[in-house]
């Protein structure tokens, strides 16, 4: 039987890397998604019938066939409403949400084998697999949760958790809990009976999740996020070594390596230092600017003066960044580009490695949107263009394009490469405010003297522009 089920198994895990290589297109990322799900589904199938499983549950009692199809049916009804009614704007902290709950059965399943295997009377050895892997579900399972609930509360802006927030001591704090955790796991191996140990792991680490991530803001975001989805494979594959689950430690294992592969090309794209995400050390302490002062020579235009700068422009470069997500102007940005295209201006799309919420976020809307991807270019390929760019339109892009990443060694983005869009003849910034983007300092760029602001909603505002183009 066994044999058939690790044949199973491997279907299922090779259906994950095939989801992997389609996920990595937009064009053939629903299929990737779908291709993983079936994988999953295939695994949980096969996993009720795993000899393991069934040998344990049946010296413990029958398999409670009924609590397993209700848990499923439960979480399968939560699972459908959170993804129906999600807006597209807060689907990534809702995936930081998910990467939280992973932690959490991680920690959960290593909790429950320990307290069963001791409830059954099995001797678990000192120093074993089982025991050192058990340790470790609790510890990266519970600072993957709380990690990743702050995370959750920084990304939905909850008031408290909107800034990065460190104290005086916090880093030879969080060494020390290290330690402590590290003396827990090698008490909880040494004497595999004690499930004191175990919960005190869970605890302390819980502290550790929540202290590693709080000082995180600006454009560290993004890494961490990475990291956390790298944190939530790492404990599933050890879950997976507590229960012997082949299909778990595969699968957590390939969310654990693209996890920290991802971490690794955001922090050489971003300029950060893993090590800093790492052990929750922040950028900078905030802005050294005023937004008083920075502000001080906005200048705000009319879409029909716009529409004269696209009249006369050969190439515009539209920079979309978060706000386009919330006005959901995609559709509209596309119908413009299409609109200057038809009256002979070359146009691009330039975007940010971490524009929006999530990696990937601005390709994807313009995907859904049919922009077609040869339109799109990434940063480096972009930005010695801007020199030779009419008109940059920048709209809802805050923090991607502030120059303060350069200038400003304090800035929570210091060192973050930027899109140039400064060396654009003008800079049309579309938005509704002055407001801050995500790392909450000014930009001087809307001060800029080739800078023009357009104050509104994305959607509409690209809608007025293109009624002024048309009656020009
Ligand atoms: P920002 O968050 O810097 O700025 C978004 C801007 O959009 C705001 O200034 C806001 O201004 C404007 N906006 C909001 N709603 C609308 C609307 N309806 N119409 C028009 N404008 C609107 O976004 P960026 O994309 O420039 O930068 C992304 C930031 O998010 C970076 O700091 C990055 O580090 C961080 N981050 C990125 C992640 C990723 O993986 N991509 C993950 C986590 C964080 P106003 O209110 O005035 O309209």
């Amino acid at each position: 039987m066994n044999g058939w089920i690790n044949l199973t198994y491997l279907i299922a895990a090779t259906l994950f890397i095939v989801a992997f290589k389609y996920l990595a297109h937009p064009r053939t990322a629903v299929k990737g998604n779908l291709l993983g799900a079936l994988g999953m589904a295939i695994a949980i199938g096969a996993a009720l019938f795993e000899k393991p499983i069934t040998e344990r549950f049946a010296s413990g009692g029958p398999i409670n066939y009924t609590l397993i199809f209700a848990g499923i049916a439960v979480g399968t009804v939560i699972g459908a409403i959170m993804a129906l009614k999600v807006q597209m704007t807060a689907m990534p902290q809702m995936v930081g949400l998910l990467n939280g709950f992973g932690g959490a059965a991680s920690l959960l399943v290593g909790g429950a084998e320990l307290h069963q295997s001791l409830a059954q009377g099995h001797a678990i050895a000192p120093f074993g697999q089982t025991i050192i892997a058990t340790a470790l579900s609790g510890l990266i399972g519970a600072v993957t949760f709380w990690g990743s609930f702050i995370a959750f509360a920084k990304l939905q802006e909850i008031k408290g958790f909107d800034k990065p927030w460190s104290f005086n001591g916090q880093q030879p704090l969080n060494a020390l809990l290290a330690s402590v955790t590290v003396a827990l796991c090698i008490w909880q191996a040494a004497v595999p009976e004690s499930v004191a140990a175990y919960w005190l792991i869970v605890l302390v680490a819980s502290v550790l999740g929540v202290l590693l991530t709080v000082p995180i803001g600006g454009a560290d975001m993004p890494v961490v996020i990475c990291l956390l989805n790298s944190y939530s494979g790492l404990a599933a594959a050890a879950t997976g070594f507590v229960i012997d689950n082949n299909c778990l430690i595969i699968s957590g294992s390939l969310v654990g390596a693209s996890g920290i592969i991802l971490s690794q090309i955001m922090c050489k794209a971003m300029n950060r230092s893993l090590v800093n995400v790492l052990f929750g050390v922040g950028a900078g302490g905030g802005p050294k600017v005023a937004a008083g002062d920075v502000y001080a020579k906005v200048k705000g235009a009319s879409a029909e003066e716009i529409a004269i700068l696209f009249d006369s422009a050969r190439k515009v470069v539209i920079v979309p960044g978060y706000g386009l997500a919330v006005a959901q102007a995609q559709h509209a940005v596309r119908d413009l580009a299409n609109l200057l295209q038809a009256r002979g201006c070359e146009v691009l799309y330039a975007i940010h490695p971490v524009a929006g919420r999530m990696p990937g976020h601005m390709n994807v809307l313009l995907a859904e949107a049919n922009v077609p991807y040869d339109q799109m270019k990434e940063m480096d390929e972009i930005n010695p263009q801007f020199a030779e760019t009419d008109v940059a339109v920048v709209i809802g892009a805050n923090d991607v394009v502030n120059p303060l990443a350069r200038t400003d060694p304090k800035s929570p983005i210091a060192g973050m490469p930027i899109l140039n869009v400064d060396q654009a003849r003008t800079v049309v910034i579309i938005k509704r405010s002055l407001s801050p983007g995500f790392a909450g300092i000014p930009n001087p760029l809307f001060a800029a003297d080739n800078a023009l602001m357009y104050y509104g909603d994305g959607k509409k505002a690209i809608m007025e522009l293109m009624t002024a183009v048309k009656e020009l």
